[in-house]
C-alpha cells in the first residue's frame, strides 16, 4: 500500500482521492477494490517506465519516499518494513516539500490520514539513532554542490525530481 500510496501522491491526484474515499474499504475482504487499486497503481508505473526506458529523468518520481526511507531501513537495521519505512519516507519528504513552498499543508495532512487509514505509520520510531539516519543518508549519491537531491510532491499528484534540499532543513524535519 505504501508504493500504491506513492504512485498516487507523485502522478495522479484522482486516484489519490479515490484510496483516500475509500482508504478503510482497500483489505483483502474487498477483491475488487483491490484489484482495481492494485490495477490502477500498475499501470501508472508501467506509463511512466515506458515513457522513461533509459531512465533520463521522469521515472526518478517513482523513488518518492526512498531516498528517506532507504537511510531509515539502514538506521533501524531493517526491523521496520520496507513499506513502513518509505510510508514515514514519504511524509517527511511531504514535510521538506510544505517548508520549500512546494506542497500544501493540508495535502501533507491528507498524505497522513491515509497512511493512518491504512495502517502505516508516518512517524519515525522513538528509538531511531539519529546520527545513523544521517550517516545512511549523506551515502546517498544523489547530491550537488553539498545539498542532496529529492524527489518531493509538488501539489498532490504531481511531482519535482532533483529538489536540493540543504543538509539544515532535512535536519529539521527529522527532529
Ligand atoms: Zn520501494
Amino acid at each position: 500500500m505504501a508504493e500504491v500510496l506513492k504512485i498516487a501522491v507523485a502522478l495522479d491526484a484522482k486516484f489519490f482521492s479515490l484510496l483516500e474515499r475509500k482508504a478503510h474499504d482497500i483489505t483483502p475482504a474487498h477483491v475488487r477494490l483491490l484489484s482495481k487499486v492494485i490495477a490502477t497503481s500498475v499501470g501508472l508505473k508501467a506509463a511512466v517506465v515506458a515513457r522513461d526506458e533509459r531512465e533520463s529523468g521522469l521515472r526518478k518520481v517513482l523513488n518518492l519516499g526512498h531516498t528517506l526511507g532507504h537511510a531509515i531501513e539502514a538506521a533501524t537495521s531493517f526491523q521496520l518494513r520496507h513499506g513502513e519505512a518509505v510510508a514515514i519516507g514519504m511524509i517527511l519528504e511531504g514535510k521538506l516539500a510544505v517548508t520549500l513552498g512546494l506542497l500544501d499543508v493540508r495535502d501533507l495532512l491528507r498524505m497522513k490520514r491515509v497512511m493512518d487509514a491504512v495502517g502505516l505509520p508516518a512517524r519515525l520510531p522513538a528509538r531511531l539513532d539519529m546520527k545513523r539516519l544521517l550517516s545512511a543518508l549523506a551515502l546517498d549519491k544523489k547530491r550537488s554542490a553539498g545539498a542532496q537531491l529529492f524527489v518531493l510532491p509538488r501539489s498532490m499528484g504531481k511531482s519535482a525530481i532533483d529538489v536540493p534540499v540543504p543538509p539544515l532543513l532535512i535536519r529539521s524535519v527529522l527532529t
